[in-house]
């Protein structure tokens, strides 16, 4: 059934029971980008003019389910490719900023568009989470937007991926971005045993102070853990999940069948080795360290 078609008071009932706030996570069917990094797992695909219209349509229908709803919502957009090249996600983010039970929408970028369409978002809701990638866009011109960014007084991460030789990089990007600015790092998924030694962590942890959960983070087998709970995964099709991690639907966000699942569960996985999965631990320190910037990555100061 289409979200379109149900009745504003049959969909208040089935979604009824749905905490008081709830985090999502959505990731559509988008998988292309502009840039093309060494180490990208995915992103090498080109999408059709088909799957592009269907992922804006899809997107739509999430952005007119978020309007119909009352609970308070925080969005992140997790896009296998590059969501702000396209404009179905630059106007969806501006509208859903706009919605006052929205009290974050935030998505994963390389940071490589124009600053001039953030004229219309809601500084109060809107954020990014931007990534730094050295082979595609020089230094100068990725602070520089940062930099626009921060004049704009909006709220922003900016990170990379800890390969080996990017070490010098991240410190020159540490170095020049006001200290404000919160940066993390990513470990190399690639990596050997002994990618890292003991100077290399200690130079990198300076920079991040929580790169060590990214280089090692502790096993999550029936680690408590928000997702399922507070935070979902939804796709193009509504089909929710606990996290992006876990395969096991727990229904659909347009039916409201995901409602009658949500509770407290441990983790199934033995780890989980992302940041937008382990930042919902309970057991870790993310919930303190980073109160209220968990989907962007922003520290709490
Ligand atoms: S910017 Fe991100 S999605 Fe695009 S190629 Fe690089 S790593 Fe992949
Ligand atoms: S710890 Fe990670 S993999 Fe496990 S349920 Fe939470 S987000 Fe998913």
């Amino acid at each position: 059934m289409d979200a379109l078609q149900i009745p504003a008071s049959l969909l208040a009932a089935l979604t009824e029971g749905l905490p008081s706030a709830l985090s999502l996570l959505y990731r559509g069917k988008l998988s292309s980008c502009n840039y093309d990094c060494d180490y990208c797992p995915f992103a090498k695909t080109r999408d059709s003019r088909t799957t592009l219209q269907r992922d804006a349509a899809d997107l739509a229908r999430f952005v007119d389910w978020a309007a119909r709803q009352t609970t308070t919502l925080s969005i992140l957009f997790t896009p296998w490719g590059e969501g702000l090249v396209r404009k179905h996600y630059r106007d969806a983010m501006i509208a859903l900023g706009h919605l006052p039970h929205v009290r974050r929408v935030a998505i994963q970028t390389n940071l490589c568009i124009g600053t001039r369409w953030l004229d219309r978002v809601d500084t109060r809701s809107f954020a990014l989470w931007c990534t730094y990638h050295p082979s595609q866009v020089s230094l100068r011109a990725f602070v520089d937007r940062c930099l626009e960014l921060r004049r704009r007084e909006i709220r922003f991460s900016v990170g990379m991926v800890a390969l080996r030789d990017s070490f010098d990089e991240i410190e020159r990007l540490r170095a020049a971005l006001p200290a404000d600015v919160p940066m993390w790092l990513n470990a190399y998924d690639q990596r050997t045993v002994d990618y890292y030694d003991a100077n290399d962590t200690a130079r990198l942890t300076a920079i991040d102070p929580h790169f060590g959960y990214s280089l090692a983070p502790p096993p999550s087998l029936d680690a408590p853990c928000a997702t399922g709970e507070s935070v979902l995964s939804v796709d193009g099709d509504g089909d929710v999940r606990r996290c992006h991690f876990v395969a096991e639907p727990l229904g659909n966000l347009y039916d409201g069948s995901f409602a009658a699942r949500l509770g407290p569960k441990p983790c199934p996985n033995m780890i989980c080795d992302c940041f937008i999965g382990y930042v919902h631990r309970k057991d870790l320190p993310f919930a303190r360290d980073y109160a209220g910037g968990q989907l962007e990555r922003v520290p709490a100061r």
